[in-house]
């Protein structure tokens, strides 16, 4: 049987947006930021050959909001999603802790992330993070990392310890 999908919920209802801080131990200007800031980065992506635009936004468990948008490239395979991008962002701006992560598409009901991004968030978080999926419709929906990447693979296995507590 297929995992139950998570619920669809709506950033202009009250009532869902303070459950959902109060479940992810999120501020609602936590939450707030990181939507807007997901949302806008939609329009930094450089996307002319699937004109699918993917904003992201990390925030790190210091306070900080690192932001990314998808990134094209003639060779297909050379594409990097957004989280890919911000997490390069953020990982070489020092950043090492983070507390949720935020992606934001233009379709409904909310996209979640590849494959390849799954794991690359593996690489940084804590099985436990939140993944924040916004569509383009004032729809959200959140899993955790745990939830997305079940059975999963990290650096521990190989005896490396990739967060602290910056
Ligand atoms: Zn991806």
């Amino acid at each position: 049987m297929p995992p139950s999908l998570p619920p669809i919920l709506s950033v202009s209802s009250s009532t869902d947006t303070s459950q959902t801080c109060t479940t992810l131990s999120l501020t609602s200007e936590e939450f707030t930021t990181l939507h807007s800031l997901a949302t806008a980065s939609k329009s930094t992506a450089y996307c002319p050959y699937s004109n699918f635009r993917v904003g992201c936004c990390l925030l790190t468990t210091s306070g900080a909001y690192i932001t990314g948008a998808n990134v094209e490239n003639a060779s297909y395979p050379v594409t990097t999603c957004a989280e890919r991008v911000a997490f390069g962002k953020a990982i070489t701006e020092g950043h090492r802790g983070f507390k949720a992560v935020a992606v934001a598409t233009d379709i409904a009901p909310p996209a979640s992330p590849c494959g390849m991004c799954r794991q690359c968030i593996r690489e940084f978080c804590e099985l436990s993070v939140p993944i924040i999926m916004f569509d383009g419709s004032g729809g959200y929906s959140v899993m955790r990392l745990e939830e997305l990447l079940p059975l999963s693979f990290g650096p521990e296995a190989l005896g490396v310890q990739t967060r602290s507590s910056s």
